[in-house]
């Protein structure tokens, strides 16, 4: 069930405690995938999770900016602070549970709000008013994730299964010619980058003609089997915030 297609009486009625919420970004990702993609791919996951699940789920809106000052040097790319992005994220889940949707997985796909929404979820659960986990679609792929890129194989895969049209294949040699091979400037274990543009020319890591819609289908199909799993072990367990 999508809560914004829901009305108020559906969702007072709704015999479940358990919700979703896909957390993007809207940021460069090239000159060939959309600055939404971190969210398009986010929503995408979460709603094949969901198909899977074995009980019902409430997916919520889309939290569609993110933390992505890394990339404040290409054109339309926005952002939040963590500190604002972790209250806000707070605020939103804590509204979800008054109403009774209070064990909550996050499905996220920016890689710049993993350590605030682990940060944000241990801070709600340990406070009892909801159980809160985060997911990264990415993160549940095997050994495809060593070439996660940005922009790159796995990301462009994605689209190019789920939402095609959003992908400019004509820009895809562009794409690979301005690309880095790294995500970073480092010196042994320390990357000295603290921005994309100090590494990648048009905002690329990795080779995006390499993901196809094929590796796009098996990487969904991965990341929702393991969503979908996580879903059902985040709606039993038992909750140990008040020992
Ligand atoms: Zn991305």
């Amino acid at each position: 069930m999508h809560l914004s297609n829901a009305t108020w009486p559906e969702l007072r009625d709704a015999e479940t405690n358990l919700a979703v919420v896909p957390v993007g970004s809207t940021e460069q990702h090239g000159p060939h995938a959309p600055l939404g993609t971190d969210a398009v791919n986010a929503e995408a996951v979460a709603e094949a999770g969901v198909e899977r699940a074995d009980r019902d789920v409430v997916v919520a809106p889309t939290v569609s900016v993110g933390v992505s000052e890394e990339h404040r040097h290409f054109a339309g790319t926005l952002w939040v602070s963590p500190d604002t992005f972790r209250a806000y994220v707070r605020e939103l889940v804590e509204s979800l549970a008054t109403h009774g949707f209070d064990r909550i997985v996050l499905v996220n796909g920016h890689g710049g709000n993993v350590d605030a929404l682990r940060e944000v979820s241990a801070a709600v659960s340990r406070s009892g008013e909801a159980f809160v986990v985060p997911f990264t679609w990415f993160d549940a792929v095997g050994d495809h994730r060593t070439d996660m890129g940005h922009a790159g194989p796995l990301e462009t895969a994605l689209l190019r299964a789920e939402r095609p049209e959003l992908v400019r294949e004509g820009k895809i040699d562009e794409a690979r010619d301005g690309a880095s091979d790294r995500w970073g400037d480092w010196v042994g274990r320390v990357n000295l980058a603290y921005d994309s543009a100090e590494f990648t020319e048009n905002g690329v890591v990795g080779d995006p003609d390499e993901g196809d819609a094929e590796l796009g289908e098996e990487l969904l199909d991965g990341a929702a089997e393991s969503l979908s799993a996580l879903l059902a072990a985040v709606a039993d367990r038992e909750r140990t915030e008040r020992r």
